[in-house]
C-alpha cells in the first residue's frame, strides 16, 4: 500500500505547471517567440551581479569542507545573526538570531511553520484569504489541518475584517497573509493590516489561545511607486515571517529563505523549538550551505526590479484599453484580471487559441478571473498585445451578434 493522498498529489500537477508544460510543447511546435506564456512566476530579470561575485569568492576563498559541509540545523550562526541585525535595522523591529531558522525557500518555511503550529491530533483550522497560493492547502493538509477560505473584498482585494472575524473559531491556529500577493499583486495597506490585527487580537482573547499570523513574504521587495510593505510583527507580535530570496534576488532554483519567529510572540521559544522539530521531522537537515553563507553579503540587494513595473504599466494600460477589467496592483508580478466570460477555465482555453497562456483563478480558490504573470521580457509583452486585443475583440463580436 502507498499513501493515496501523496499519490494523488504526485499525479495531479498544479494547474500552473500543467499550463507551463503545455507551453513547452507549443514552443517546440511553433517557436518560443510565438507563444505568449504568462503562466509561471519565474523571475525574468537576471540575478544581480553580486550573486555570482559572492559565489565565486566563496568557492575560491573558503575552506571547501566548511563551505560544503552541514551547518547547524537552524542554519549557520553568523548568517542568522546577520539576518536578525538586518531585520532590526530595516524594519525597526526586535529580532533574535536564536529565533531565526533558515529554510529551503518560502515553500519549506510555510510547510515547516504549519507543521510546527498545528496540533498532533489534527483538525486545527488555518485561515487562507481567497484567492490564495494553491500550495497553502497542500501544506496545511499535510500538517493535518483544514484550510478555511475567507474571500477578500471585491474591487480592491483587501482583507474583509468582518468576514475574517466570522470565520475564526476555537480551532483556528493560524492565519496566512501574503502581501504583496500572489495572485492579485495587492499590497495590504497599513490601515487594512491594523483591522486584521484588531480582529486577531480580539479572537485570541475570546478563545484564550494564540492565533499565529504566518506572513508569507517572497515578494516583499517587489513593490512599485513608493508603496511600503508594513512589517507584520510590529503590528501583531504573534507572527512568524516566512521570507524567501527567490524573487528579490532572482534565484528561485537555489532554494533559500528563512523563518523569523518574533521575539515578542507568545511562547516564542516553544514555537521555535517546534519549528526545529518540524524541520527535522520533514527531513530538511539544513538549508543549502553555500547559499546560506552568501546571504550576509546580499541582504538588502535585489535584482533590477524596475522592468516589472514597466511591464505592469504597459499591460495595465493596454488591457484596460482593450476592455479588460483590471485592478491596479502595487506589487509582486501578477495581474488578476476578470475573464471575459463567467467560466475562467473556458476563457483560458479560448486564450490558448491565440497562443496566450493564462492561469484560471479556479486553482486559486475562486472563479471568474485569470492570473497573468508579467515576469517576462518587455518584448514578450509587446508581441502578446495583439493577441490580447484579438481575444477581447472576439468576445465583443460574439456579444454584438448574440
Ligand atoms: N508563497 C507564494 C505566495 C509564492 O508565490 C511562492 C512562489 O511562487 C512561494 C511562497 C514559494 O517561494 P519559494 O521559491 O521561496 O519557495
Amino acid at each position: 500500500m502507498i499513501s493515496e493522498k501523496m499519490e494523488r498529489l504526485g499525479r495531479h500537477r498544479s494547474v500552473i505547471r500543467e499550463i507551463f508544460e503545455y507551453g513547452n510543447r507549443r514552443r517546440a511546435e511553433i517557436g518560443a517567440e510565438n507563444v505568449f506564456d504568462f503562466s509561471l512566476g519565474n523571475p525574468s530579470v537576471p540575478a544581480p551581479r553580486e550573486v555570482n561575485e559572492v559565489l565565486l569568492r566563496l568557492l575560491t576563498e573558503e575552506d571547501s569542507c566548511s563551505l560544503h559541509g552541514y551547518t547547524s540545523a537552524a542554519g549557520d550562526a553568523g548568517v542568522r545573526q546577520a539576518i536578525a541585525d538586518y531585520i532590526t535595522k530595516t524594519h525597526n523591529s526586535p529580532a533574535d538570531a536564536s529565533l531565526i531558522y533558515l529554510t529551503v525557500g518560502a515553500a519549506a518555511a510555510l510547510a515547516v511553520s504549519l507543521r510546527a503550529l498545528l496540533s498532533d491530533g489534527g483538525g486545527d483550522e488555518v485561515v487562507v484569504f481567497v484567492p490564495y497560493f494553491p500550495e497553502y492547502r497542500v501544506f496545511i493538509e499535510a500538517a493535518g489541518g483544514r484550510a478555511v477560505e475567507v474571500p477578500v473584498r471585491e474591487g480592491d482585494f483587501m482583507i474583509d475584517p468582518d468576514r475574517l472575524a466570522a470565520s475564526l473559531t476555537e480551532k483556528t491556529r493560524a492565519v496566512i497573509v501574503n502581501s504583496p500577493n500572489n495572485p492579485t499583486g495587492t499590497v495590504l495597506s497599513e490601515e487594512n493590516i491594523k483591522e486584521l490585527c484588531a480582529v486577531l487580537r480580539e479572537a485570541e482573547e475570546k478563545f484564550g489561545h494564540p492565533i499565529y499570523l504566518i506572513a508569507d513574504e517572497p515578494y516583499r521587495e517587489l513593490v512599485y511607486g513608493g508603496v511600503t510593505v508594513p512589517y507584520l510583527p510590529n503590528c501583531y507580535p504573534d507572527t512568524l515571517v516566512c521570507y524567501s530570496f527567490s524573487k528579490s534576488l532572482s534565484i528561485p532554483g537555489e532554494r533559500i529563505g528563512y523563518i523569523a519567529v518574533s521575539p515578542e510572540a507568545r511562547d516564542a521559544e516553544a514555537v521555535y523549538a517546534a519549528v526545529m522539530g518540524a524541520g527535522r521531522a520533514l527531513g530538511y537537515v539544513c538549508a543549502p550551505a553555500i547559499f546560506q553563507k552568501m546571504i550576509p553579503h546580499l541582504l538588502g540587494k535585489t535584482a533590477d526590479l524596475a522592468v516589472y513595473q514597466k511591464n505592469r504599466d504597459r499591460l495595465l494600460t493596454a488591457l484596460s484599453d482593450y476592455g479588460y477589467e483590471c485592478v491596479r496592483p502595487d506589487g509582486a508580478f501578477y495581474l488578476f484580471v476578470r475573464a471575459l466570460e463567467e467560466d475562467a477555465i473556458s476563457f483560458c482555453e479560448r486564450a490558448k487559441r491565440h497562443e496566450l497562456l493564462l492561469v484560471p483563478s479556479d486553482g486559486f480558490g475562486c472563479t471568474g478571473y485569470v492570473r497573468i504573470a508579467y515576469c517576462v521580457t518587455p518584448e514578450q509583452i509587446e508581441r502578446a498585445l495583439p493577441a490580447f486585443r484579438a481575444l477581447a475583440e472576439e468576445y465583443k463580436t460574439e456579444k454584438n451578434h448574440g
